[in-house]
């Protein structure tokens, strides 16, 4: 069982604004479910107009969100084009492009038993939904699956993480400017208002971050029967073999681990190798992460920074006693954590107990792939694992011998650039997926709409009494079909 990677949020003076806001909650809710009970945001026309809302947020204040976004991690706006605002964009234009054919009625042929008659699935949306967003990425997690939820026409109650307060608060305000807020809501803050959120009843409870809150989060959900969705994390691997090019290997492992300062659900978290590869391996590591970050990170304005004191602790508590090939280095009044390599990792070290949501990547070393298969076998299931191989036969292994929410050969965290993927873990890394149709799948209930007309009444074949012709046509129309 790993250990939790998760921040524990400080301890904070509460207002009585903020007391007031949470003794406020049940009647957030409560306009919500009714703005959902009076129809407002069924019609399709409602749908887009908030997607085309919300576009137009991102769009109109992209200054104040990557300004939020320094303030919470550092974070360059480039990178933040790429992983958070951009992203939520092309979100946005896939899902008002295809809406329309996502909703339509999907017809399924039915039996020749109820003849003459017609079977669909009609798509329509669950209610009032919570989405409960991470600091990490807390534009790109609290938007998306916003823009599932509004998309199948849900009223809406989102949670932004209370560890990344700039962006928090630049969205509660923009909320408030660009929906209408009878069905799109911002509560903000922390444990206390999640706890009181959690209290309420909701259609569906969309949640992403650690498991031990995953838990919580499901435990409340027992309540009232919820539906959840849990996007967890865990330890993400990466296998490297040697029928590769090692240098574009060391750039791609790089940019993936060391995005964000390492706190990435799908960063990958450590390299599986045998010891003759990552003896190649890390020299090409460090000098991509020169070429990346140049000769002193701190210096880089390409490079994040740790979200918190209590994180920064946890990681650099997890550098003692460890063979460092590059990094190591770190500023606790910055938070700064220099993109950090270990070599020769034990596989019960502490760095491989937990998570490490953070830029530390420890090379562990193995003799096989058998070895490294059985190793991942042994853990909880992956968010994502990486595979670097040409080889067909390898990349067999890992499709049939592994299970990983993703598994992506090449290229790290790519895969939730391909709208059609689904999003997801698996086991202990989290229930359900979402991205493109799949987001609007979640947040919608198929209902199973069948249509049969009263003439002719070809159903007396099948009404009591059971005579012997009856039980004969029945007998035989059922051989028939099986
Ligand atoms: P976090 O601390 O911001 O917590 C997430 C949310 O849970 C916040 O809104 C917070 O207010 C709420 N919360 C915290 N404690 C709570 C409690 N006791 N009761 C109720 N609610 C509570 O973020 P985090 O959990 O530290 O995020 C990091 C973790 O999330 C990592 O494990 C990472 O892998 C995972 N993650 C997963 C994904 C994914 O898409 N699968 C994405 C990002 C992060």
């Amino acid at each position: 069982m790993s250990i939790d990677a998760s921040p524990v949020a400080p301890e904070t003076h509460r207002s009585a604004v903020a007391d007031a806001a949470l003794r406020d909650i049940p009647g957030v809710v409560t306009q919500l479910r009714a703005t959902f009970d009076a129809g407002l945001t069924k019609p399709y026309a409602w749908r887009i107009r908030q997607l085309k809302a919300l576009k137009a947020l991102l769009l109109e204040n992209t200054p104040a969100i990557e300004g939020a976004l320094l303030a919470d991690l550092a974070k360059n706006p480039a990178e933040a084009q790429l992983t958070e605002i951009g992203f939520v964009l092309a979100e946005i234009e896939h899902t008002i492009s295809n809406l329309k054919s996502w909703l339509r009625p999907k017809r399924v042929p039915s039996p020749l038993l109820i003849a003459p008659a017609s079977a669909k699935t009609v798509r329509e949306p669950l209610g009032v939904v919570l989405v409960i967003a991470p600091w990490n990425y807390p534009v790109q997690l609290l938007l998306v699956p916003i823009v599932g939820a509004l998309a199948a026409g849900n009223a809406v109650l989102a949670k932004p993480s209370e560890l990344a307060p700039a962006t928090s608060a630049v969205f509660a305000h923009l909320f408030e400017q660009y929906f209408d807020s009878r069905a799109v809501t911002i509560v903000e803050g922390g444990v206390p208002e999640t706890t009181e959120l959690l209290k309420q009843r909701f259609d569906h409870i969309f949640y992403t971050g650690n498991g031990r809150v995953g838990r919580i989060v499901m435990q409340a959900a027992v309540e009232n029967l919820t539906p959840i969705t849990l996007e967890l994390g865990g330890k993400s691997p990466v296998y490297v073999d040697d029928t590769v090019d090692l240098r574009v290997v060391a750039h791609r492992v790089a940019w993936g681990k060391f995005m964000n300062a390492g706190q990435t659900c799908v960063a990958p978290d450590y390299l599986l190798t045998t010891p003759a590869i990552a003896a190649k391996l890390e020299p090409l590591l460090v000098e991509v992460i020169a070429e990346f970050y140049g000769s002193n990170p701190a210096q880089s304005d390409s490079y994040g920074r740790i979200v918190n004191d209590g994180q920064f602790e946890r990681l650099t508590g997890l550098l003692a006693g460890e063979d460092v090939v590059t990094g190591g280095d770190s500023d606790a009044r910055t938070r700064y954590l220099a993109p950090t390599v270990l070599r020769g990792v034990s596989r019960d070290a502490p760095v491989m107990a937990q998570e490490i949501f953070g830029p530390i990547l420890p090379i562990v070393t193995v003799n096989s792939l058998d070895d490294a298969i059985a190793h991942i076998n042994a853990g909880d299931k992956p968010l994502a694992l990486y595979v670097f191989s040409d080889s067909k036969a390898v990349r067999r292994r890992f499709i049939t011998g592994t299970s990983s929410g993703a598994l992506a050969f090449g290229v790290p965290a790519a895969h939730l650039l391909v709208q059609g993927l689904p999003f997801g873990g698996v086991g202990a890394s989290g229930m359900g997926a979402y991205h493109g149709e799949r987001s609007v799948a979640v947040f919608s209930h198929d209902k199973a709409v069948l249509s049969k007309s009263l003439k002719p009444d070809t159903f007396n074949l099948v009404y009591p009494p059971f005579t012997h012709k009856k039980d004969a046509f029945i007998r035989g129309f059922l051989r028939k079909l099986t």
